[in-house]
């Protein structure tokens, strides 16, 4: 995709499609003490590195009448619209909590309600210091911004319920950073989710001791993200359990498609149980329970196999933070939601990128965990062992065990160690039950649940250093291209 060469660059500021959406100020009509109101940064240079095409049929608009200057006038000069609201909120990170959050380099841009009947959110990040800016600069590097859009388009396209990124203007100022080669590149990238209240949204109001304002907050949750709980006599006990289900079914998600968020602080935990807020996260590169993403994360405490456990956890701390709305012991059973719900959708998502819809429990318990072994064993691309599995599925793997995966190099070169011998009998064993309709159903739910792109790190990397090296942006839209065009 060649930016320029698509959209005309008409700079009729009126007409500008961004600022004509239909906003509510949500949030905003809560009042004051939940946010506070900021300016965004100016920056020497605005150059428009990503527009979500994908995102804007949400949003009732159509791409060809949206030009780049449109995205640039809107969310990388900010013109005519505010107020702009840095939203206040606390955490618990590493176990630790902080009551000096907040939004420190971003803010609320605009609250809209999409075609689809959805409330959405755009958030700003890398748009300029606020009050919770403490020692930072307010701004985001231009490869944090590539790295967002990559994670929110490949979870987004992997099923799992997640922000996505709407653009990245690139704004040419020098960053300095621990954590890349310095100094480096910036941009301001344009969030859209379903909402930035997170649980430390409300453990800071707890913090205060304003059952009120919690009060007040989970009635807008409710009211925008949870409108079917309205009406109900206990719709906060509700409320409660259904967060936990959807907080069960997205990290069930994160472990099925082998994401590792990287930093679950209960500021990073959006209460509407999306996915949000991709900073140092990997996709795994094996089935290594204890991978790390996060490089100061020293002891592995968010590490890929404790995240159900981390997520819980939050659930639980966030009681806390609910306790003088909703009694204590009527938030048990929204665990229980969590735990039943987690293990049920990974169970189900696992089997399917197997290509299964339904197996007799038994069947289903011994295959996964049969297939967990073997690649954990095993030094292989937990990826390319189901995007191999999707690709080279032949009907024939019924007739002949010894068919399964022989066209993959996995199969190739490990065909005959004990624990590929045990998994391809047992798969072998499932497939001999299943009529031809059966068996290209199988096919089926292989491609649609293992996409043969996968942004591992190196993959990142490589798009990244095209950039780096010569601005060429090329591989980037190339790779995202490959994400949103994968079957
Ligand atoms: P994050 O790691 O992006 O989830 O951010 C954690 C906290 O640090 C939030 O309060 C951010 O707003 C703040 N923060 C992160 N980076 C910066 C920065 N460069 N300038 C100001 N605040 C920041
Ligand atoms: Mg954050």
């Amino acid at each position: 995709m060649n930016l320029a060469d698509i959209h005309n660059t008409n700079n009729n500021n009126s007409s500008n499609p961004f600022l004509s959406l239909n906003y509510e100020p949500a949030i905003e009509s809560l009042g004051d003490d939940y946010y506070d109101e900021v300016a965004a940064a100016e920056y020497p240079q605005h150059i428009l590195r990503w527009r979500n095409d994908a995102l804007l049929p949400i949003l009732g608009l159509t791409p060809s009448t949206v030009t780049d200057e449109h995205f640039i006038q809107a969310f990388g000069k900010f013109q005519e619209r505010k107020p702009f609201l840095a939203l206040r909120y606390h955490g618990y990170q590493f176990g630790e909590y902080n009551p000096m959050l907040g939004d420190g380099r971003g803010f609320l841009y605009g609250q809209v309600r999409g075609v689809d009947n959805r409330f959405y959110d755009f958030g700003t990040k890398g748009s300029g210091r606020t009050p919770y800016s403490r020692g930072g600069d307010g701004m985001l590097t231009l490869k944090g911004g590539v790295r967002e859009v990559l994670a929110a388009e490949m979870l987004h396209r992997m099923g799992v319920n997640t922000s996505r990124c709407l653009s990245v203007v690139e704004t040419g100022m020098s960053l300095w950073r621990g954590d890349e080669p310095s100094p480096t590149r910036s941009c301001v990238m344009i969030r859209m989710s379903q909402s930035h209240i997170r649980f430390g949204t409300f453990e800071r109001l707890n913090y205060f001791q304003r059952p009120d304002l919690t009060q007040r907050l989970l009635d807008h949750v409710i009211e925008h993200y949870y409108p079917h709980l309205q009406g109900e006599e206990d719709k906060y006990v509700l409320f409660y359990a259904e967060l936990c289900q959807r907080v069960g079914k997205l990290v069930a998600q994160w472990m099925a498609v082998g994401f590792c968020h990287g930093v679950l602080n209960t500021d990073n935990m959006s209460i509407t149980g999306e996915s949000f807020d991709y900073g140092p996260y990997a996709f795994i590169p094996n089935y290594d329970p204890y991978f790390t993403a996060a490089y100061f994360d020293y002891y592995g405490r968010y590490c890929y196999t404790h995240q159900p456990g981390i997520c819980r956890f939050n659930l639980e701390l966030l009681q806390k933070a609910f306790k003088d709305v909703i009694p204590l012991e009527d938030m048990e059973t929204g665990i229980k939601n969590f735990d039943y719900e987690y293990r049920k959708e990974y169970r189900r998502l696992m089997l399917r990128k197997l290509g299964f819809e339904q197996l007799e429990v038994f069947q289903g318990e011994e295959l996964l965990k049969s297939t967990l072994a073997f690649l954990k064993h095993y030094p292989v691309s937990y990826h390319h062992f189901f995007a191999d599995l999707g690709r080279t599925f032949s009907s024939k793997w019924r007739d002949d065990a010894g068919s399964i995966l022989h066209e993959s190099e996995i199969g190739q070169s490990l065909g005959n160690t004990e624990l590929f011998f045990n998994w391809s009998g047992i798969y072998h064993q499932i497939l001999t039950n299943l009529s031809p309709d059966e068996l290209e159903n199988v096919a089926k739910i292989l491609t649609q649940s293992n996409p043969q792109t996968v942004i591992l790190k190196p993959v990142i990397e490589s798009a990244w250093e095209s950039i780096v090296q010569e601005d060429n942006w090329q591989p980037f839209y190339d790779l995202i291209k490959e994400i949103q065009s994968d079957k």
